[in-house]
């Protein structure tokens, strides 16, 4: 069957921008990783910068740019960044490069950023967001969560319970909502709406004349 007619034209997409959103202990970061793994090279992390300091194993430019709070005004005052925002006390930014440079060669960029980053990124990229609020099964199990992954003290893990109930208010702003039941079923989920979210047409300017060559075929 293939093979006959005219070569077809390639069909280009824009790139799109997944936001995961969760309160804290609901899974962003492990199903990110997943994500991550499963999806390279057509999805990349966006490295936010950040005030605040590096945890013991991070790193400068993987999990995140460090930098001082002068520095980081600085970023926000040229235009470098996407969206910022002042998170637990901290502030975080999507640097505004890498993102659009990812999205114009068709590659898809993945963000743990907060509900205001969110909201900013939609503002800023109509058309490029999809937004997936992830929810804990139960505030119980959400804890229980917190204090199983150990990096946190019970006073944090309390500060961060006591966040998380307004963080929850933010789920309407989503495209989509999940139960993050399931570690493997969520990560399955997740990859559906992002292929599903790929095949739109608004993603994919060259279908008209995709379809004509199509045709145009003997
Ligand atoms: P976590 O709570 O253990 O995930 O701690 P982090 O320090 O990694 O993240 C703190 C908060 O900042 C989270 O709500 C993130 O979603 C948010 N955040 C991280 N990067 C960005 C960013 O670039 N922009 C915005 N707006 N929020 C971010
Ligand atoms: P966040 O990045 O949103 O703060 P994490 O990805 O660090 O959350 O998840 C918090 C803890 O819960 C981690 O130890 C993670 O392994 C665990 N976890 C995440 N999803 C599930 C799940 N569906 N079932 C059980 N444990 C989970
Ligand atoms: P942490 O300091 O624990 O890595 O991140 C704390 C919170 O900041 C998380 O909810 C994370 O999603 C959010 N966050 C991280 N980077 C950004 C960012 O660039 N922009 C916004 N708005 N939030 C961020």
């Amino acid at each position: 069957m293939s093979g006959a007619g005219e070569p077809l034209p390639p069909l280009r997409r824009r790139g799109l921008c997944l936001v995961l959103a969760a309160p804290s202990g609901g899974g962003k970061s492990s199903i990110a990783r997943a994500l991550l793994e499963a999806e390279a090279p057509a999805l990349s992390l966006s490295v936010s910068a950040t005030t605040r300091p590096p945890r013991p194993g991070e790193e400068e430019g993987v999990h995140y740019f460090f930098r001082t709070p002068e520095q980081f005004e600085a970023m926000a005052r040229a235009g470098e960044l996407l969206e910022h925002a002042t998170v637990h006390g901290r502030r975080y930014g999507t640097p505004r490069a890498p993102v659009e440079a990812a999205l114009a060669a068709g590659r898809d960029v993945l963000f743990d950023i907060d509900w205001q980053g969110h909201r900013q990124l939609r503002e800023r990229l109509p058309g490029d967001v999809v937004g997936v609020f992830l929810l804990p099964p139960s505030l119980a199990e959400l804890e229980r969560r917190l204090r199983a992954r150990g990096t946190d003290g019970e006073a944090e893990i309390a500060r961060r319970m006591r966040a998380a109930r307004e963080e929850l208010t933010h789920w309407s702003d989503f495209d989509h909502v999940l139960v993050n039941t399931d570690f493997d079923r969520s990560v399955a989920e997740v990859r559906a709406i992002l292929h599903a979210a790929r095949s739109t047409r608004a993603r994919q300017p060259g279908l008209a004349e995709f379809v004509a060559a199509l045709l145009a075929q003997g």
